[in-house]
């Protein structure tokens, strides 16, 4: 695993998460919907899982909805503000496709865009104008983005929102397990994803606002309060809670050292590969991500030689759209052409400095390979 660097991807299942999936699999496997007294306990597990993660937020039990993940979590929302009817949202320039996608689909038109500055990070004079002029009934910032591992200015957008009457909604599936979540739980809507920090695939959650329209996404069983039907995946929800539970018991020391390791790797970076540039450089980053601009050939060649070596990165999101462009890249105002020459390095909580370094010298290995190609 050690040279595994593309953990905003997806992360390798934590231990403990895969003994809560087994056990949970094996002796709460009934419908939590069933009325017998087995299922009554599968029931009140589910139930203090949803306890257990608005606890980690911040939040109330009753705002905690259980679905497949941040795209469907993100989906629900955008889907909810169009079901209310409302008539504009606003979201950032650099959220994930799964909110800029079905934001355009659903607000053909009327959706506004929030800029953000040459360092990546939402302009709030921009969002406050937004909000004063045009009154969007929702505004979504991400807090921290997937391509670059900027860090967003979530708490201040959120209390603009407030200030102005909007709900807030933040994708945090890049931020939680990696770095504290204070202050999440104040979010109206608030999205997490288990795979991002060793939970199983397919499992993550939706906070909800407790006050207010209900929301209604997928229509079916009563599950989720009518707010997510379909039978829920208790094996899925006791891994994500475990791996989440894990995480945050040691995130400080992991994201010193991740810190730590990064820095060294920046360092080297720039003796060995000095036409290597990081995008976002001076903006405050999650402490296990780089976006690197690298000289021609194009990303996808580093990519596979990199590969060849032991090295798995990747050349943007995994969920960017289309070949070689990037909206994050755009929105932050990088060329066309450095596009095709970015590739994202990040890595885990057991990712060390020495792991970091060797990166750095493969890549230079590679820069040699490929110099006259
Ligand atoms: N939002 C962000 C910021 C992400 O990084 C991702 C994953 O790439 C998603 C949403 C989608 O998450 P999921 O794989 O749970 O649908």
């Amino acid at each position: 695993m050690s040279g595994y660097f593309d953990y905003n991807a997806t992360c390798p299942l934590h231990p403990a998460a895969r003994e809560a999936w087994l056990e949970t699999s094996e002796r709460f496997w009934q419908n939590p919907s069933s009325l017998y007294r087995e299922a009554g306990a599968a029931r009140q597990r589910l139930e203090d899982y949803r306890e257990e993660a608005a606890m980690r937020l911040g939040c109330e039990a009753e705002e905690m909805v259980f679905l497949s993940g941040a795209t469907e979590a993100n989906n629900a929302v955008i889907a909810h503000a169009a079901a209310a009817g409302w008539e504009r949202i606003a979201v950032s320039a650099v959220e994930h496709p799964c909110v800029l996608e079905p934001a355009e689909a659903l607000f053909p038109g009327k959706l506004l865009l929030v800029p953000v500055g040459p360092d990546g990070r939402v302009d709030l004079e921009a969002l406050e104008a937004i909000l004063r002029e045009h009154r969007p009934s929702l505004v979504a910032v991400m807090a921290a983005n997937n391509e670059t591992g900027i860090l967003q200015p979530w708490q201040e957008a959120r209390q603009l929102c407030e200030k102005h009457g909007a709900l807030f909604h933040c994708d945090a599936a890049q931020w939680i397990g990696k770095l504290k979540p204070d202050g999440l739980g104040e979010c109206d809507f608030l999205t997490g994803s288990a795979h991002k920090f060793g939970g199983p695939k397919g499992i993550g959650f939706l906070k909800v606002p407790g006050q207010g329209r209900p929301l209604r996404w997928l229509r079916g069983g009563p599950q989720e309060e009518r707010r997510r039907a379909g039978t829920e995946n208790l094996p899925g929800i006791a891994a994500m809670m475990a791996a989440w539970a894990a995480r945050e018991t040691d995130l400080e020391s992991a994201a010193r050292t991740g810190l730590a390791g990064r820095q060294g790797f920046e360092e080297k970076i720039r003796q060995v590969l000095p036409e290597g540039q990081i995008i976002g450089a001076d903006a405050p980053r999650l402490w296990n991500t780089v976006l690197l601009t690298v000289p021609a050939p194009a990303n996808l060649k580093w990519l596979t030689r990199l590969s060849a070596r032991g090295f798995a990165v990747s050349t943007g999101s995994a969920c960017s759209r289309g070949a070689g462009a990037s909206e994050v890249l755009r929105a932050m105002g990088v060329a066309e052409a450095a596009q095709g020459q970015v590739l994202r390095l990040s890595a885990g909580w057991s990712t060390t400095a020495e792991d970091w370094l060797a990166l750095a010298e493969a890549l230079a290995a590679v820069r040699e390979q490929l110099s006259g190609h």
